[in-house]
């Protein structure tokens, strides 16, 4: 076991609510925590259903390579900190047999309540935004960061998405200087264990099918996406998209007597209603409109298409309700590149441009990337497949496409779906792919990587799949 006990001690003032936490799962995310609790001087014990785990502190007592913690794991424990990975029911029944009392996290919870109710001195509260939804967190999260950031602003912007945040509590522990707001993409893992934090705003981007494995219902999944809402006070902004099927239920109308997901009291507004915010044509050109006065050129978006300009609306309204003024946020605007393997051109060759979407793993991304194009396209997709119903593809193969290239486990799925829509091809890695997409496009036309499925069955990650699909579309002569 290596060791972390060379860093230097937190201040007299640290303290952690807890004695004995149990952490189950040691990725990232787990061993955050588990730092940052032993840096609050708490005894931690730490379980994985792997042997070996680099970068373990020496005083951490583990459990590792048994399929499940034993019992003895969960004695006289008062906090209990689950990775997103765990499912979490057996674990929480257990929890409830043997160590009842005990108060149940995720890393980004944990460390939520610990700068919302820790009373910790080096963490003063700051103003909070939080996001999720199905698809566009992290380019609303990064969005909204960047919009801050131009106004001078320090944020700290992540958790599901880069740095968790138990990692930014530690170095602050440790002397680095805390920031000045919170922007939290919040995946609907992580909001299961989120108790309600003060919060400035909270938003649902969209609710569409997607980890119907964790969860009984579609139902079941939206209610768990709304606790997001769950701490807006009085002068809290919740946005919803005034298109979902799912707004209205879980923020009904006001006077409809229906119940509300949003406390009372919050603000509400709809993205994609005229009265909040909506991308308007004016005849010469689109603007992004902001209460029917404030306007930002839709040409200053750098990142491309409907869905996306969609997600400007929902972080400029954020950043707007924290008081970042307009000339800021269209610096903000201005500046903002996008998130890699998100429809990023990678390169024109022959007259027939190639984008990386590898981040579209479930058919709700997919479509978003590819309606959003001008060109007739050849699509790449397939991988492991998450059993989202693809009749909606064959739709927009008909209509647009050129051609499928059907890639990985799901590859004869993908086949049947597109078979006498378009053309079909079978590969194997990127760099079969990738030729085979050429073949098939023509002058005018787009090679799109959108898989609409995971990448674990050929790649480690979605990233690892769309940068060998950026070299192999480097690599052509
Ligand atoms: P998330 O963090 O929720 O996975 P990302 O911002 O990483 O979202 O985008 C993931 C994928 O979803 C990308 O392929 C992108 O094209 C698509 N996407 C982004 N925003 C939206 C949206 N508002 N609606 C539907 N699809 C979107």
């Amino acid at each position: 076991m290596s060791t972390t006990s060379d860093h230097p001690t937190p201040g007299p003032q640290a303290r952690a609510p807890w004695n004995h936490a149990l952490v189950i799962g040691l990725g990232r995310s787990g061993l955050a925590a588990v730092d940052l609790l032993v840096g609050l001087g708490v005894r931690v014990r730490g379980y994985d259903a792997r042997e070996s785990i680099e970068g373990l502190p020496v005083d951490l007592s583990t459990f590792l390579g048994m399929p499940q913690p034993p019992d003895a794991a969960f004695e006289g424990i008062d906090l209990l900190v689950l990775s997103p990975g765990v499912p979490p029911q057996e674990i929480r029944r257990r929890a409830e047999r043997l160590a009842p009392s005990a108060a149940i996290h995720g890393e980004l919870s944990l460390a939520m309540h610990l700068v919302c109710f820790g009373g910790q001195p080096q963490w003063p509260a700051v103003p909070t935004v939080l996001v999720t939804g199905t698809n566009g967190k992290s380019t609303v999260t990064a969005l909204t960061g960047a919009l801050l950031q131009a106004d001078g602003r320090h944020p700290f912007v992540g958790g599901n998405l880069g740095v968790p945040l138990c990692e930014r509590l530690l170095e602050t522990l440790r002397g680095a200087q805390w920031i000045d707001s919170l922007v939290l993409e919040c995946s609907s893992y992580q909001l299961e264990t989120l108790p309600p934090v003060p919060t400035d705003v909270a938003m649902i981007i969209n609710v569409t099918p997607d980890h119907l494995d964790r969860y009984a219902s579609m139902e079941e999944y939206a209610r768990t996406k709304a606790r997001i809402f769950g701490g807006l006070g009085a002068t809290g902004l919740a946005l919803l998209d005034a298109d979902d099927e799912w707004t209205d239920r879980l923020a009904p109308p006001e006077g409809s007597g229906q119940p509300s997901e949003i406390p009372t009291g919050a603000w509400v507004a709809r993205v994609g209603d005229p009265k909040t915010a909506v991308v308007e044509d004016d005849g010469a050109a689109q603007q992004l409109v902001l209460y029917q006065a404030e306007k930002y050129p839709r040409s200053s978006l750098r990142i491309a298409g409907g869905h996306n300009a969609r997600n400007a609306l929902f972080a400029l309204l954020a950043a707007r309700h924290l008081g970042v003024s307009a000339e800021a946020c269209q610096r903000g605007l201005e500046r903002f590149e996008g998130l890699p393997h998100r429809m990023v051109r990678v390169r024109e060759l022959d007259g027939v441009v190639y984008y990386d979407d590898s981040k579209a793993t479930n058919v709700t991304s997919a479509l978003a990337g590819l309606r959003g194009l001008e060109r007739p396209f050849v699509l790449i997709a397939g991988g492991l497949s998450k059993g989202d119903d693809l009749t909606p593809l064959r739709e927009v193969l008909a209509r647009q496409g050129r051609g499928l290239v059907a890639v990985g486990k799901a590859a004869e799925e993908f086949a049947a779906m597109a078979e006498g829509v378009v053309p079909v091809v079978r590969a194997g890695l990127m760099d079969d792919a990738v030729p085979k997409a050429r073949a098939l496009a023509k002058h005018g036309e787009a090679v799109v990587l959108a898989p609409a499925c995971a990448s674990f069955d050929q790649y480690k990650s979605y990233a690892q799949r769309g940068e060998m699909f950026t070299a192999a579309v480097l690599g052509l002569e």
